[in-house]
């Protein structure tokens, strides 16, 4: 069974309509899906689909359907965007519900610093709204981060505000030859020397970190150029991108963190202590890591044979006060990613779930 509403009202009706227990399952461009639960109505968000930009406020309501791509294409216009850069395209519902971002975390937060506001609906129809297009709204509870990365368990997003920025007149990355130890130079580096990157992406497989600078074109010529002569000086190599390598280069980044099969787990932590664990942890047979070291984050890929060793991985990173999420598991067996997800699900999230959709609708 397939429904895709194409109003806030429609859905409530679509939901409030449905038996008690019937599964529900959300589905935005269905890029990452978990497994599905049998018999599921699957509610696609795709008929979602406005954009009510109001660029003199730097805000933008948005329909859950409506993908980062196309909202970012219409910002443009005004020369504006959303500071938000997920690996893959998908719907800016999933993008709250997975509380998805990418390397410019670091400069602009993630998403839930970025949500002003939404309107979501529960397992019965309930619609609730929140904040609106105020950036800094003092007034009320804030409904939206609720969601955030609650991934569909507590609410159906329908709509969220976000907030924009305008849109750098230039950008420049560099290639930086980096190990651990070097990446932690390299972040050092950055926080003394005035050189202000938006973004660092590190990829062990490569051994190299990327460095985004934004800016104005004389900006980020200086910067990099700065950079590149501090690393010098450390004994490390970097090297200027042309715009065509920097696109190849995210690319590529983006396709080792969305493999085709396999298993991505999320660990977050504090910068310092996940960057002393990837300096002391060799990564198994079947794993490599992929960090935003700046934000704390690394990602931990492993082929579909390699995910047994991803519970080990993951108590040895707790010690560092690390916690982790599993964000896709594409190509093991059903049983093996549901016990994955259910492994590493928030417990609060279960029990805010348990409250607000009893009958585990959306499971
Ligand atoms: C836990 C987790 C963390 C992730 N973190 C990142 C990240 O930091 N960076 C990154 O680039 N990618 C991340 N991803 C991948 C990211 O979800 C996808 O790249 C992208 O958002 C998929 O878009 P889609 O429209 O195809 O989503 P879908 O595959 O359609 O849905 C993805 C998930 O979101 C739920 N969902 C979709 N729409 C809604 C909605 N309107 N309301 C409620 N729930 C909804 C779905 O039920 C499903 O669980 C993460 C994924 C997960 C599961």
């Amino acid at each position: 069974m397939v429904a895709a509403p194409t109003s806030i009202e429609e859905a409530s009706r679509l939901l409030a309509g449905l038996e008690p227990e019937q599964p529900v399952r959300i589905v935005g461009e269905g890029t990452n899906q978990e497994p599905v639960v049998a018999g599921s109505l699957e509610l696609r968000t795709t008929g979602l689909d406005w954009i009510d930009a109001r660029v003199d406020d730097l805000t933008v309501a948005v329909g859950a359907g409506v993908r980062l791509s196309e909202l970012n294409a219409v910002l443009a216009e005004a020369r504006l965007r959303i500071a938000l850069d997920p690996v893959a395209d998908g719907t800016v519902g999933a993008m709250v519900a997975t509380s998805a971002h990418g390397a410019m975390v670091w400069r602009y937060g993630g998403v839930r610093d970025l949500v002003i506001g939404a309107t979501l609906l529960l397992a019965d129809g309930t619609v609730a709204h929140s904040g609106g297009h105020v950036i800094k709204n003092v007034a009320g509870y804030d409904l939206a981060k609720l969601v955030c990365g609650a991934r569909g368990r507590i609410a159906l997003v329908g709509e969220v505000v976000l907030r924009a920025h305008p849109r750098p007149q230039a950008e420049r990355g560099v290639l930086v030859a980096s190990g651990p130890a070097e990446l932690r130079t390299l972040l050092e580096v950055s926080l003394a020397e005035r050189v202000e990157p938006v973004a660092i992406d590190w990829l062990a497989a490569s051994t190299e970190a990327l460095v985004v600078f934004e800016g104005t074109e004389r900006g980020v010529e200086a910067q990099s150029e700065r950079l590149e002569r501090v690393l010098r000086a450390h004994g490390i190599a970097a090297t200027e991108l042309d715009a065509a390598r920097l696109d190849a280069e995210r690319t590529a980044r983006a396709a080792f963190r969305v493999p085709r099969e396999g298993v991505v787990l999320r660990l977050a932590g504090r910068a310092s202590r996940m960057l002393a664990w990837l300096e002391r942890t060799t990564a198994p047979p079947g794993i490599s890591f992929a960090s935003y070291p700046g934000a704390g984050l690394v990602d931990v890929v492993a082929d579909p044979g390699g995910a047994e060793a991803l519970p080990a991985l993951l108590d040895d990173a707790r010690r560092e006060g690390a916690v982790g999420e599993v964000r896709r598991a594409e190509g093991v067996d059903d049983a093996v990613g549901f016990g994955l997800v259910d492994r590493f699900a928030h417990p609060l999230v279960t029990r805010l779930a348990d409250e607000l959709d009893p009958e585990r609708r959306f499971r």
